[in-house]
């Protein structure tokens, strides 16, 4: 029955969810957000504060590193410490990317003003949040944070 549940509400999923450091820095927000999460349904199944190296950060955004807000977007990253969240549940990868909104606050408080980039997002760059975009990101981003052994625990 379990099973027959699981099917119709979606494909049990896995993704990295981070607080960018803007967000960090204010301790209420982070309260809410994490609330707003629990009460959701989905599962944190690992939470951990991360303080990247500028070779971390490079590294987890690589695909963009020739992108002309590269440098701007890996000194953001490294200005303080994220808070790395692993979230599970049917459909999650969508599911926190819905709630996060699009990529740009200034648009997301014209046609999406209730989704989290909307209402906490500062600029394109300081956007607050970051969520995994398909399966296989997921999987490599989470094994980037959280290490092999916990992401095979966390997709079990
Ligand atoms: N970004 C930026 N300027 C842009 C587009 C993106 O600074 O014009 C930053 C922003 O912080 C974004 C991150 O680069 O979250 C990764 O970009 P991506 O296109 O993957 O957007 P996301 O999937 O995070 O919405």
């Amino acid at each position: 029955h379990i099973h027959t549940l699981n099917q119709s509400a979606g494909a049990l999923e896995a993704t990295l969810a981070l607080l960018k450091p803007d967000i960090l820095a204010n301790p209420a927000f982070v309260d809410s957000i994490i609330n707003d999460i629990q009460n959701s349904g989905m599962k944190i199944a690992l939470r951990k504060q991360v303080f990247w190296t500028q070779g971390q950060a490079e590294q987890f955004y690589a695909e963009h590193r020739r992108r002309f807000f590269f440098d701007r977007l890996v000194k953001y990253m490294t200005s303080g410490p994220v808070e790395a969240i692993a979230l599970s549940g049917p459909n999650v990868i969508s599911w926190w990317r819905q709630k996060m909104g699009a990529t740009r606050p200034a648009q997301m408080r014209m046609t999406n003003p209730t989704c989290l980039r909307a209402r906490y997002g500062l600029t394109d760059t300081r956007n607050s949040f970051h969520g995994s975009d398909s399966v296989e990101s997921a999987k490599r981003e989470l094994v980037f944070v959280f290490g092999q052994p916990a992401y095979k625990q966390i997709i079990l």
